[in-house]
């Protein structure tokens, strides 16, 4: 991988030909792109493809983003970010896995088993989850031409099986049901996952490889004004090109952590700000022993009745269970510190293991914490469906954001963000094609 620390930066700018365009500006490069995330890796390939120069400025010292394949906390493969390549049949990262030889498990909720005070709870089957679920997709069908509201709301007086509906809403979303729009749910493609085997992070890693990419390198100011096209700055100088492909996370913007010279215009700070992010995170728990009779995914009855939204999940070598926590569920825990975090999640695991089996070690991700991340993924305010496409409309041909919280079939995942990427960087091919003449 051609990955550099920020101290060559220079050289990198030395060595690089300016790029005359007609108009006579002299730039460093043609194409900036801010963040080595799924998007950013995507734009890359596809401008080099294309034979456009690109830099990638990122701010952390590793590439991926949210997509971060922990192999060192627990001396085993923790995704802390993603985990799925979602719908195998449409994502356009299962064929790209596949070229790097990857490894794809098939995973299915067909797998999710309920259970109660450390058995299985016979009042509750998948099927009774997905009758539950199927039926609340056909009722959906009026309310959709209806005014938004909140995917929440779409289940009023939940009975017991709705619960666990609710609970899988939460868990796609990240995101407690209450707080998501339910247009841009009914938008989204869901079918057959799959698990790269080597894990999510990695895969990002294998696919940068040959890209001209910064470490340790966050933008925080633009300047999109001048003839020069668009020129960055930062703790490594700046840096000119004539076009910017921006693919931090929304919450990230919002927060302004990047302040942008002259200011974006109104309708895109207000689809930033109608993208906020779910607070979506995994607790992995080796066990001491491996439980054979794990199924791969797991709800505690008794939490899904109080509206605790949770999954267990459970590695295929069945020595891991990981909690999904998305939402308030997540956001109190994380105020109260780890160990309420312990607390949660071993109550959880012996609702569905029993107490025979000893957790040996933990790890936590914290995306919500996390500075360059800010939350988990975006989720559209109720009444603003349409943020995600005034979100990705390029600004004066210059300013091209994209990432998972565009406007997709697959949004707020990494097959989004793949798609948005590469879709930015064609526009900016063709654009560039026709500056130069
Ligand atoms: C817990 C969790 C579970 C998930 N599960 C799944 C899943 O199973 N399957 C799936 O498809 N998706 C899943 N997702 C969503 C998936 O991670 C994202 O959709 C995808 O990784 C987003 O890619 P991106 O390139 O848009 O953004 P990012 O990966 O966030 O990339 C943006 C990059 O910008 C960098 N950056 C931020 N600020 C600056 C700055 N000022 N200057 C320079 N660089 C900056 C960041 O460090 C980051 O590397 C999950 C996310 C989380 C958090």
């Amino acid at each position: 991988m051609n990955i550099n620390r920020r101290a060559v930066i220079t050289g990198i700018i030395a060595a690089t030909i300016p790029f005359s365009a007609k108009a006579g500006t002299i730039t460093d490069t043609d194409v900036i792109i801010i963040g080595a995330g799924f998007a950013g890796i995507s734009a890359a390939r596809q401008l080099k493809s294309s034979g456009i120069r690109a830099i990638i400025l990122e701010a952390r010292d590793r590439v991926g983003g949210r997509a971060f394949t922990d192999t060192q906390t627990l001396g085993r493969k923790f995704d802390q970010g993603p985990y799925w390549l979602h719908n195998k049949a449409t994502n356009p990262l299962v064929p790209l896995a596949r070229q790097l030889g990857t490894n794809l498990i098939d995973s299915s909720y067909s797998n999710l088993r309920v259970f109660d005070q450390g058995a299985l709870y016979p009042d509750v089957s998948y099927g009774d989850v997905e009758a539950a679920l199927e039926e609340w997709e056909l009722g959906q069908t009026f309310a959709l031409l209806k005014k938004d509201r909140s995917l929440g709301a779409s289940l009023p007086n939940p009975t017991p099986v709705q619960k666990f509906v609710k609970n899988i809403f939460a868990i796609e979303m990240g995101e407690d049901p209450d707080l998501v729009s339910l247009q841009s749910y009914a938008a989204l493609e869901a079918g057959e996952d799959l698990i790269p085997e080597t894990g999510m992070g990695t895969l990002a890693q294998g696919l940068a490889s040959g890209l001209d990419i910064l470490l340790g390198c966050p933008v925080s100011t633009v300047v999109w004004d001048g003839a020069q096209g668009v020129t960055v700055k930062g703790n490594f100088g700046q840096l000119t090109g004539r076009k910017v492909i921006i693919t931090v996370p929304t919450a990230v913007l919002a927060a302004g952590a990047i302040r942008f010279d002259p200011a974006l215009p109104q309708a895109t700070e207000a689809a930033i700000s109608n993208l906020p992010m779910g607070a979506f995170e995994k607790h992995a728990m080796v066990l001491s022993e491996a439980v054979p009779d794990l199924p791969e995914y797991a709800m505690s009855n008794s939490n899904v009745q109080k509206g605790i939204y949770h999954v267990l999940m459970a590695s295929p070598d069945k020595k891991m269970v990981t909690a999904l926590l998305p939402g308030t569920i997540s956001r109190d825990l994380y105020r109260e510190g780890a160990p309420a975090i312990e607390a949660f999640t071993d109550s959880l695991l012996k609702d569905v293991i029993g107490s025979q089996v000893r957790v040996e070690a933990r790890a936590t991700s914290n995306w919500h914490g996390d500075p360059y991340a800010l939350g988990s993924y975006s989720i559209p305010k109720v009444g603003h469906a349409d943020a995600r496409k005034i979100y990705a409309q390029p600004i004066e041909d210059r300013l091209f954001f994209t990432g998972e919280a565009i406007d997709d079939p697959l949004a707020l995942t990494a097959g989004a963000a793949w798609r948005g990427g590469q879709k930015s960087a064609k526009t900016i091919a063709g654009l560039l094609g026709a500056e130069r003449g």
